[in-house]
């Protein structure tokens, strides 16, 4: 009896530590199990109470069973219903009872955890995602990467937590039931160990080849996604209208949605025949078992209590085995969500520096000292030598032809990229050293392709400035007013507008039917929509209401009629405020009172001076100049 014994404890603990082992091989298992605790350690543990609860039940249920059957099968019970038959039945229903309310609480917890599970993944990746730097935004291999993290986030934490209840409930309940079946036995227990063995690598190797299948396609999955975007976004409507383009990029669309189910059904398919072998052992176990049963109850050797409860331990250890492989099995799909996921965490910054940035009222210049730079996958530099000065106060134009890096210089000055030759420094002191978002406080801009924030428009200027203290100030005060806020929301107002004003937007915004309350774009009922300019006026007014030293304007008047550019470029100070200004221009009558112009080309500075100085030097500017010149004639 002893040896039988400790052969079903020696088989739980090696199996037991055998998931384990697999698991912790690959760390996924510890990792997960950290991301729930991290989530919510109160819904960890209260799952985890419920869970060992709920795995127990099935060990008093047979229990219970065995004394009702050996009661109901003495042969003293004659006549009616003795009491303590009574109480069994009593106490076997209210073990139903109990499993059913667990059941109830336990789904409770468990939807409850992985939608805070969702929320704490979430939030993992948007905060880290915010520490790396726009190279990694440009390696398909990253957005591969981070695309299968993001994809599964609906669901994959509610599978996580799943999975881990099904696998220790299955454990627990196991190890219970081989308590019940441990005097039935040695065959009948090693039966049991050979099922499970076979179960479990099967499993394990056909979740293997569905991870690799599934990381073969995410290229082709990406690519649909993005066909299905041109097919139902509001951006690409248009020219997807206009040029009769639906039926074209549904095609690539069922090409690439294909491409990357297939492979995976397929999978699934080869999977059915290992899975059935394995299902076919187990029903063989217990087909195996009841004759053996039978057997020893004929023979007299064991009661009729003990068949029926031997009988339905070892039916309830079958199903803990086959929902603890479901759960393993889960778990170790689950692995290519996680390893992206952590391997997404991973990442390390790629932009370094702890310093703080001088204060804006402190910054004198900025400069460049043979700076080169090449994007990552490109062949040859964008950028190659760039020396420069400009100090504070200046009004600095950049021209040149297009891709001659005029904005590759604009990423670079304010830190979207480093540089992979020479330096940038501000104040004298070299920028890599800088915290970089301490380091893009120096500098307001506004990008060539601008966002549209479907936001308010107060809201919509107000970004750019410390969005917490400003931003939706109005409907904060309105929730819970704060006299401290009130002066402060009255000068973020006043300057809000002064920024509409100098961005020549403010009369538009004020005759809204909300005003400055009113919601933009149409992503939001009753948003009101603003033409491309109108909403570029605004990513002008968000740049002047940011209070930083240095205000870099990527071709700001690209949308604007010309009117409006006109407005802009004759009063620049208007907007500058007095601040450092570097802009670029193709219209080069803008760019003729900047105090210094530079004149890239082919990502090298080919003339640099004032206006008069380039006419007089009569380069590559002279001739660009003098050729618009004429086009106006
Ligand atoms: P400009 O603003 O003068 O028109 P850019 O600075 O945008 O020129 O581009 C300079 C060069 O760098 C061009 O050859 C362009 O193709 C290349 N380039 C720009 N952005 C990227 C990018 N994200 N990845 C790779 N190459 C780029």
């Amino acid at each position: 009896m002893q040896s039988c014994q400790a052969v079903f404890y020696g088989a739980s603990c090696y199996l037991c530590s055998y998931l384990t082992r697999m698991q912790l091989k690959r760390s996924i298992f510890r990792l997960s199990l950290g991301l729930l605790a991290e989530s919510s350690a109160k819904g960890t543990t209260v799952s985890i109470i419920i869970l060992v609860l709920r795995a127990l039940l099935p060990l008093a249920a047979v229990l219970l069973l065995r004394y009702f059957v050996d009661q109901v099968t003495a042969p003293e019970i004659t006549g009616g219903l003795p009491a303590s038959l009574l109480w069994l039945i009593a106490a076997l229903a209210l073990a139903l009872l109990a499993d059913d309310l667990l059941s109830y609480a336990g789904a409770y917890y468990s939807r409850k955890h992985s939608y805070l599970l969702e929320g704490h993944i979430s939030s993992l990746i948007h905060a880290h995602t915010g520490k790396l730097g726009l190279k990694y935004f440009e390696d398909p291999l990253f957005h591969d990467r981070l695309e299968r993290a993001a994809r599964d986030i609906s669901w994959r934490p509610a599978a996580i937590v799943s999975d881990f209840i099904l696998l220790l409930r299955g454990v627990i309940s196991f190890v219970a039931m081989a308590y019940v079946l441990r005097n039935f036995g040695v065959i009948p227990l090693l039966i049991l160990v050979a099922v499970f063995i076979p179960v479990l690598l099967v499993r394990r190797r056909n979740s293997a080849r569905l991870y690799e299948t599934r990381k073969k396609v995410t290229a082709d999955s990406r690519q649909a996604s993005y066909f299905s975007w041109l097919l139902t976004g509001e951006k690409p409507a248009r020219e997807v209208k206009l040029f009769g383009l639906g039926d074209y990029f549904d095609r690539l669309f069922r090409n690439h949605f294909r491409a990357s189910k297939e492979p995976e059904i397929e999978t699934v398919r080869k999977n059915i025949f290992p899975e059935s072998i394995a299902s076919l052992l187990k029903v063989a176990a217990f087909a195996g078992v009841l004759v053996y049963a039978t057997a020893r109850y004929l023979d007299s050797s064991i009661t009729a209590g003990e068949l029926a409860m031997y009988l339905v331990a070892f039916r309830q250890a079958l199903l803990c085995l086959r929902d603890a492989a479901t759960g393993y099995t889960g778990i170790t799909e689950n692995r290519l969500f996680l390893q992206d996921l952590f391997g997404f965490l991973d990442l390390k910054p790629d932009m370094a520096g702890d310093e703080r940035a001088p204060e804006p009222g402190s910054f004198s210049e900025i400069a460049a000292e043979n700076m080169s730079f090449r994007y990552p996958g490109s062949d040859r530099p964008a950028l190659q030598d760039i020396t420069l000065h400009i100090r504070r106060g200046e009004k600095v134009a950049i021209v040149g032809p297009n891709g001659s890096g005029k904005t590759t210089l604009v990423k670079l000055l304010c830190r979207l990229y480093d540089p992979d030759a020479g330096r940038i420094t501000v104040n004298g002191s070299d920028a890599v050293s800088v915290d970089p978002d301490s380091y893009r406080g120096l500098f307001s801009v506004v990008f060539q392709n601008f966002m549209l924030y479907y936001l308010s428009a107060g809201d919509n200027i107000r970004l750019g400035d410390t969005p917490q203290s400003a931003v939706g100030s109005q409907q904060l005060a309105a929730d819970k007013p704060n006299p401290e806020d009130e002066p402060r929301d009255k000068k973020n107002i006043q300057e809000m507008r002064r920024a509409a004003s100098a961005a020549g937007i403010s009369e538009l915004l004020e005759n809204l039917p909300d005003g400055y309350d009113t919601m933009l774009g149409h992503h939001t009922e009753g948003g009101r929509e603003l033409s491309w300019g109108e909403w570029q006026k605004i990513a002008i007014a968000r740049a002047v209401y940011r209070k930083s030293p240095v205000l870099i304007l990527d071709e700001p008047a690209s949308s604007l009629d010309a009117d409006s550019e006109y407005e802009i470029f004759s009063d620049l100070s208007r907007i500058t405020e007095g601040r450092t200004c570097i802009f670029i221009s193709h219209r080069l009558s803008n760019v003729r009172d900047a105090d210094r112009i530079i004149v890239l080309d082919g990502g090298r500075i080919a003339e640099t001076g004032t206006h008069e100085e380039l006419m007089a030097a009569g380069g590559r500017y002279s001739t660009m100049f003098t050729r618009q010149k004429s086009m106006y004639r």
